[in-house]
């Protein structure tokens, strides 16, 4: 089976881990009453600032049940593009902030915690991605939407986990593809499309990486009816997708899904059972949304740490004093909005 290429970093010196820092996870101690109160007040501050509320699959609970819309990158990207609102509230990450600015010039973007950052995006730099570029002068960079605005603007496509493999089969099969920064991501892509020229950047989510082939295997061994549903960014995703080829893992309960694929996947699949994944903030979508299936998280500790920065507090804070705000400078955004525009094309 085809899979993608993996080159090295190109400052061998630095580790990734180097290049981010995990923020601690606050505890919320707050009752049911407390949390109904906040909700009600940020509501009502949204409304007074004409904003809307974009929260990620990844976010607190309460986070969650407060936004406008809950969803994965494309969708939140997609609804950033259309709205009507004079303020965009972005409860994700710093990437997804600067995606909607990018898209949107002309609003406010409001991102309640800057340390809300990503290990993903931040393993690959500007300069990492032009150093890497000069080495393939003819190939084609298509990078994941988490990356900075500066790497997109650096990039001919992005492309989201629900839509990278539309996106790289729509450049023809003879050009070779620089596929940044998730390397899991490249390689199911690859071994979908079977394509070989597509080159991998080495890098990782840190919290996806935990997400391994024998927790899979454990998991499948007790509940032997479950689907199973992955996040393409595990750690696991080559390993287990060559498994459901030699048989190992049942290949046809087997799914690699984005976010938002894994909710249209369960509503229309007659199991009662799914193990998951993927970060454990998409739970609470799932078990709201249906309360009679069953959900396993693959691996329980998977936490995003940088998604639970944002809190109710941080969200009523954000609105009251429309800080932290992000903003693209205009050039990195212009050419930015070049590959995302082409990514929602095909979307
Ligand atoms: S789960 Fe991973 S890829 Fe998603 S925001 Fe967190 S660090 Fe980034």
């Amino acid at each position: 089976m085809t899979a993608a290429l993996i080159t090295a970093i190109p400052d061998p010196q630095v580790a990734f881990e180097d290049l981010y820092q995990v923020p601690p996870v606050e505890n919320i101690t707050d009752t049911p009453d407390e949390i109904r109160h906040k909700q009600a007040r940020v509501r009502q501050l949204a409304q007074q600032r004409n904003a809307i509320l974009l929260a990620h699959h990844y976010q607190r609970p309460e986070v969650q049940e407060v936004a406008d819309i809950v969803a994965d990158s494309l969708k939140l990207s997609q609804a950033a593009a259309k709205t009507n609102s004079d303020v965009i509230v972005m409860c994700g990450v710093h990437f997804m902030a600067e995606t909607a600015s990018i898209l949107c010039p002309s609003k406010t973007v409001l991102l309640p915690d800057v340390k809300a950052g990503c290990s993903l995006a931040a393993s690959i730099s500007v300069e990492s991605l032009r150093a890497w570029k000069a080495k393939f002068p003819d190939a084609v960079v298509v990078s994941y939407i988490n990356t900075s605005a500066a790497v997109k603007a650096e990039s001919d496509y992005c492309c989201t986990s629900a839509n990278a493999a539309k996106i790289v089969s729509s450049i023809p099969a003879d050009r070779p593809i620089l596929f940044a920064p998730d390397k899991f991501l490249a390689s199911v892509v690859a071994r979908q499309l079977k394509r070989s020229n597509i080159i991998a950047y080495p890098g990782y989510c840190h919290v996806h990486k935990t997400i391994e082939p024998e927790q899979v295997v454990e998991l499948l061994d007790q509940h032997p009816d479950a689907e199973l549903l992955l996040h393409p960014e595990c750690g696991c995703v080559s390993s287990c997708m060559a498994k459901a080829a030699d048989g190992s893992l049942p290949a046809d309960r087997t799914f690699f899904l984005s976010t938002e694929g894994m909710l249209r996947h369960i509503a229309q699949s007659t199991a009662a059972e799914f193990a998951i994944g993927t970060e454990l903030g998409i739970l609470h979508q799932l078990r709201s949304k249906f309360p009679d299936k069953t959900f396993y998280p693959v691996n329980p500790n998977a936490v995003c740490a940088f998604m639970k920065t944002i809190t109710l507090d941080k969200v009523i804070r954000a609105l009251q004093t429309m800080s932290p705000q992000v903003r693209v400078p205009e050039e990195t955004a212009r050419r930015a909005r070049v590959a995302i525009d082409r990514m929602l094309e095909l979307s």
